[in-house]
């Protein structure tokens, strides 16, 4: 069975026992982040499942957006255009950047990924179009606290951000799930 067989199978028992609130269109969770907060996390796996039931955070109250690293890449870079739609047409008031312990992107090099990809016949063009991006990206990455830092010392600088919207930064261990405030977004 492949892992879409597994999923088309897992979704038809789900469809089966749909949860009746589910259906009814007067108790449906609303698009609109209903803390009003958009939280900026690792797409690490052992975060699914994981982070939102550790935090508090429930079905139809957050805006997740995950990449590898919660690293903040550009003025507008996807993780910043993804805020702004937060912002500007989903009422999200706060920014919570939560990174984690032993992140893998602490590992993860532009040499052996160059090497990875080049291995996987991805052609020297194509990677010489990224190589100077992914370097300050993936080399820049020294530790997960200093990322977190980092990432939202960038978004309280971008520009295109308002300055009435806090931004927090919290790490949180992808075993015990426990949480530190790094930045307390109230104070700043
Ligand atoms: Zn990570």
């Amino acid at each position: 069975m492949t892992v879409l067989d597994q999923m088309l199978a897992a979704n038809h028992e789900f469809m089966k026992h749909l949860p009746t609130e589910y259906a009814c269109p007067t108790k449906q969770v609303c698009k609109y982040p209903k803390r009003q907060i958009a939280i900026i996390t690792c797409m690490d796996t052992r975060l699914v499942d994981f982070l939102e039931p550790a935090l508090g955070i429930a079905r139809g109250e957050a805006k997740m957006i995950k990449t590898a690293g919660n690293s903040i890449t550009g003025v507008f870079s996807e993780t910043i255009r993804s805020l702004l739609v937060c912002i500007f047409e989903l009422g999200v008031k706060e920014i919570f950047v939560i990174g984690h312990e032993d992140c893998g992107m602490m590992h993860s090099t532009s040499q052996s990924l160059i090497e990875n990809m080049t291995a996987r016949g991805i052609s020297p063009d194509a990677i010489a179009m990224i190589k100077t991006e992914l370097e300050h990206w993936t080399d820049g990455f020294e530790h997960p606290v200093e990322n977190v830092l980092d990432a939202v010392h960038k978004i309280k600088a971008n520009p295109l951000i308002p300055k009435d919207v806090a931004v927090h930064g919290l790490i949180v261990h992808p075993h015990s799930g426990e949480a530190e405030v790094l930045v307390n977004g109230y104070e700043a």
